[in-house]
């Protein structure tokens, strides 16, 4: 374990004073740069104000002010937000709105639909509709009902088009929770809004609930504030966490349209949709997802999301043909590249190139053969050019 005792910009301190780029922005959270000053003015002026308060019966200024701003950028049919404080909360939430909105319409739906290889999080529900089972293996013969669908290429759309129309003739399937165009866990695989829009569309003529999983795509990471704004089918259902505060204090919105919300707005107290953390929607996380939100929509910082893309695009046209490398991927900001050899998850080679990554002063994490690079908006082209760098002299070790 490496002690790490400071954060700045896009820049890790460890406690002998190496510094290290933050090629992944810590878990893509840290979007505007680690301890942005901007954020942690904001953070600091409210937490002389208020610190914490119960949100139930209560309400207070920075929730009020973060909904106005996220129902501004969300897709249009997004209007109500629901709040909780991680990212596994935000889509157990997704998925307990869309079963029980089937309940409290007296629709007999309780099964869940999920892509292969998604990832939605580490509690009960998130976990039974992820698809990456290397991390749920004990807990598997527990799981909600969820059936999953390959995800689209333009080879298999047809063939799974056709077998769900089959499926969809049971009426009993709830809700479709995907990662819209980027499968964070599943190492960056990367699908096409023309190949996942016809998928939605069926499913959303057929009654089920879309529940767009934005925890790792929303905030910039595609080149527009959320992933869903490339597909033209919008989801009924949207989950964010991670950037949504910038990486500094956790919390989560689950986001649904009027429709979804009308279906638990009533004076029988038992069609409310009872979920609450002791922590929801804390005012200071509410702060800072406010102040990364102005930030976010600035043109600075439009042009930085830019920036790091085209520069991914010049990478890729110099790596894409090197002989170690199988095959590569970008999704606005999102870069990944595929190692042209055999790798383990957890493995030998993935050990020696996080590593040699470490030695050189970046921080990237390889998820089997691949390498990812999902740095903070704000990284110099210097820095960015390092990991580059750094990338190329790996493939020599590889
Ligand atoms: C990280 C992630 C989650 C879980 O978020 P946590 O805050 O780690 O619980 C869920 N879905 C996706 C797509 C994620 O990337």
């Amino acid at each position: 374990m490496l002690p790490v005792v400071k954060a700045k910009g896009s820049l890790l301190f460890d406690d002998k004073g190496k510094q290290y780029i933050d090629g992944i922005a810590s878990w893509y959270t840290c979007m505007y740069g680690h301890c942005n000053p901007f954020i942690l003015d904001r953070v600091y002026r409210q937490m002389q104000r208020l610190d914490q308060v119960v949100f139930s019966g209560f309400t207070h200024k920075p929730a009020i002010e973060l909904s106005e701003g996220l129902v501004k950028i969300l897709p249009p049919n997004q209007e109500k937000l629901f709040f909780s404080d991680n990212g596994s909360t935000a889509t157990e939430i997704g998925i307990k709105m869309a079963l029980q909105y089937h309940f409290n319409l007296g629709q007999k739906r309780k099964v869940l639909m999920a892509f292969e290889n998604g990832f939605h999080g580490d509690t009960f529900g998130a976990m039974s509709v992820s698809g990456l089972s290397v991390y749920n293996g004990p807990f598997e013969e527990l799981f909600l009902e969820v059936e999953r669908i390959p995800v689209p290429t333009a080879d298999n759309l047809e063939s799974i088009l056709e077998k769900l129309e089959e499926r969809l003739k049971k009426d009993d399937i709830a809700g479709f929770i995907y990662e819209p165009l980027v499968q964070g866990a599943a190492a960056m695989l990367m699908h096409k809004a023309s190949d996942l829009d016809p998928i939605l569309k069926l499913l959303k003529v057929k009654g089920v609930l879309l529940i767009a999983d934005e925890v790792m795509t929303g905030f910039g990471k595609t080149g527009s504030n959320f992933a869903s704004d490339h597909i033209p089918t919008k989801p009924d259902i949207i989950c964010m966490s991670k950037a949504l505060t910038a990486g500094l204090i956790p919390m989560a919105v689950t986001s649904c349209t009027l429709e979804v919300y009308n279906a638990f707005y009533s004076d029988e107290i038992s069609k409310g949709l009872f979920h609450g953390h002791t922590y929801t929607a804390n005012p200071l996380s509410c702060t800072a997802a406010l102040a990364g939100l102005q930030l976010l929509q600035s043109q600075e910082m439009q042009d930085n999301i830019a920036r790091v893309i085209k520069s991914h695009r010049d990478f890729d046209a110099e790596i894409k043909d090197h002989p170690k490398v199988a095959g590569t991927r970008q999704t606005g900001v999102i870069y990944a590249l595929d190692l042209n050899i055999k790798m383990e998850r957890y493995g030998d080679v993935r050990d020696r190139l996080f590593q040699h990554f470490m030695d050189h002063g970046v921080y990237l994490r390889p998820l089997g053969q691949t390498i990812y690079i999902l740095a903070p908006y704000v990284i110099s082209d210097d820095e960015l050019q390092t990991i580059y760098m750094v990338i190329k002299s790996a493939l020599e070790i590889a």
